[in-house]
C-alpha cells in the first residue's frame, strides 16, 4: 500500500481560513496583513512542512521503539483516562520544549523563525523555523517511557498543532473564563510581542496553567498594545536567511571570541548572551530576546505591481506542487526528495527575492520554471 502524507491536505484548508480573515478584516476596513510578509510566512511554513515530510518518519520510529521495548506501563487506547492523562502530560512537554527553546541560544535558532514576523495574523502560524522539530521530538519521548500508546501520542500531537493556529489571529478579542487556563488569541498574541513587558511569557500550548504555575504568565494589557517580531530584525525575507539568522550570528561570535570555552559555551547560554569581546560587533545586534522594544520601523521593501503579480503566480504554483510534493513524499525515492526539497526552496527563494525588489536571479527563472513544471508532473 502507498502511503501518504496528510499534513500536505492541510495547506489548503489553512489557506482558505486565511483568506477568511483577511477578508473579514477588510471588511471591517482593518489591514494587518501585508502582502510580503504573508508570502515570507508562508514560505517559511512550507519549508518546515518539506523538513517535517523528510524527519518525522525516523523521529517517531524512536518513540515507538521506546514506548515497545522500554515502557514503564500499559495504558489502554480505549480508556478516556489515558487520553486525559496524556494531553495533560504531552502539553507540559510543549511547555517544557517551547520554554528552553527561548532560553537557550541554540535551540532559540531553531524557533526564533516563527516569531519573526512583525505582523500578527492566521499566516503567522505558518510561520515556523524548519529545523525545530530536528529538536522538539526529544521533549516528547519521555511520554513513550511513561506508556503513551503511540497512536494516541499522534492524535493528541497534531490536536495540538491545529489548536495552535486560531491563536495567531487579532480577530478575536480576549474570551472571558478561559482565559488563564488555555492559550487563547490574547494570551499568545502577548507571547508573539517584543514589548519589554511581555518578552518569553506564556509559552503554554494548549493550557497556559504551566506558564501560571511556572513564573512565565502575563495577560493582554489595554493599555499595553502588542508589537510584533523579535528585538533583532530580521530585515528580509528570504526564508533560508531567516532560518540561519540566528545561528549565524553565534557562528561568527565563535569564530571572534578569543577564549576556547565561549566558542563552545556560547551556544548553550542563556539567549541574548554573547562573549565580551563580540558586544561590540554590529551594536544594533548586540541586544536580543531579552530586552524588548516597541521602536522600530517594519522591514516592509516596496515592489511595483507587475513584480507582485508575478510572485502571486509562480508562488500560488509553488504551493500546489509542494502540497503534492508533502503529500506523496512518503512514496518518493530519496533521490526525488532531494530534487523536490531543493526545487521547491529555492522557488521561495527566487519569489522572496523577487519581493525584496532584486532582479539578480531573474534570468535562472528560463531554468527554475521549466525544472518546476516538470517536476510537478514527473509526480503524478
Ligand atoms: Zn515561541
Amino acid at each position: 500500500m502507498t502511503d501518504y502524507n496528510i499534513n500536505g491536505l492541510a495547506i489548503p484548508l489553512f489557506i482558505v481560513l486565511m483568506t477568511l480573515e483577511y477578508l473579514f478584516l477588510r471588511f471591517q476596513g482593518n489591514t494587518l496583513h501585508r502582502y510580503n510578509d504573508s508570502v515570507a510566512s508562508i514560505s517559511m511554513g512550507l519549508c518546515l512542512l518539506i523538513s517535517d515530510a523528510l524527519l518525522k518518519a525516523y523521529t517517531f520510529a524512536a518513540f515507538v521503539y521506546l514506548w515497545q521495548h522500554h515502557r514503564l506501563f500499559d495504558f489502554e487506547i480505549q480508556e478516556p483516562i489515558t487520553w486525559l492523562i496524556f494531553f495533560v502530560a504531552l502539553d507540559l512537554c510543549y511547555y517544557g520544549f517551547h520554554r528552553v527553546a527561548h532560553e537557550i541560544n541554540v535551540l532559540w535558532g531553531a524557533h526564533v523563525g516563527h516569531h519573526q514576523s512583525e505582523e500578527y495574523n492566521l499566516t503567522t502560524a505558518l510561520r515556523q523555523s524548519a529545523f525545530q522539530y530536528g529538536f522538539s521530538w526529544v521533549f516528547y519521548l519521555p511520554l513513550a517511557i511513561l506508556g503513551c500508546p503511540p497512536s494516541v501520542f499522534l492524535v493528541l500531537f497534531i490536536l495540538l498543532k491545529v489548536y495552535q493556529f486560531w491563536l495567531h489571529t487579532q480577530v478575536i478579542q480576549r474570551i472571558p473564563m478561559i482565559e488563564g487556563i488555555f492559550s487563547t488569541p490574547s494570551s499568545h498574541r502577548v507571547h508573539h510581542a517584543k514589548n519589554p513587558i511581555y518578552i518569553d511569557r506564556n509559552y503554554g500550548g494548549t493550557l497556559v496553567i504551566w506558564d501560571r504555575l511556572f513564573g512565565t504568565w502575563q495577560p493582554e494589557l489595554i493599555n499595553q498594545p502588542c508589537h510584533y517580531g523579535t528585538t533583532r530584525p530580521l530585515d528580509t525575507l528570504n526564508p533560508i536567511k531567516a532560518n540561519f539568522q540566528h545561528w549565524l550570528m553565534l557562528g561568527k561570535d565563535s569564530v571572534h571570541t578569543s577564549l576556547w570555552r565561549n566558542k563552545i559555551g556560547l551556544w548553550f547560554q542563556p539567549t541574548g548572551w554573547r562573549p565580551e569581546d563580540c558586544r561590540d560587533n554590529g551594536a544594533r545586534h548586540s541586544t536580543l530576546q531579552k530586552t524588548g522594544t516597541t521602536e522600530r520601523e517594519k522591514y516592509d521593501p516596496q515592489v511595483s505591481t507587475r513584480i507582485k503579480i508575478y510572485c502571486g503566480l509562480s508562488f500560488a504554483c509553488i504551493v500546489i506542487v509542494s502540497v503534492m510534493f508533502i503529500f506523496m513524499a512518503p512514496s518518493l525515492r530519496g533521490v526525488t526528495l532531494a530534487m523536490g526539497s531543493m526545487i521547491i526552496v529555492y522557488g521561495l527563494v527566487v519569489v522572496n527575492d523577487f519581493m525584496e525588489g532584486h532582479k539578480r536571479l531573474a534570468l535562472m527563472e528560463l531554468v527554475r520554471v521549466p525544472l518546476t513544471l516538470w517536476f510537478a508532473t514527473s509526480m503524478i
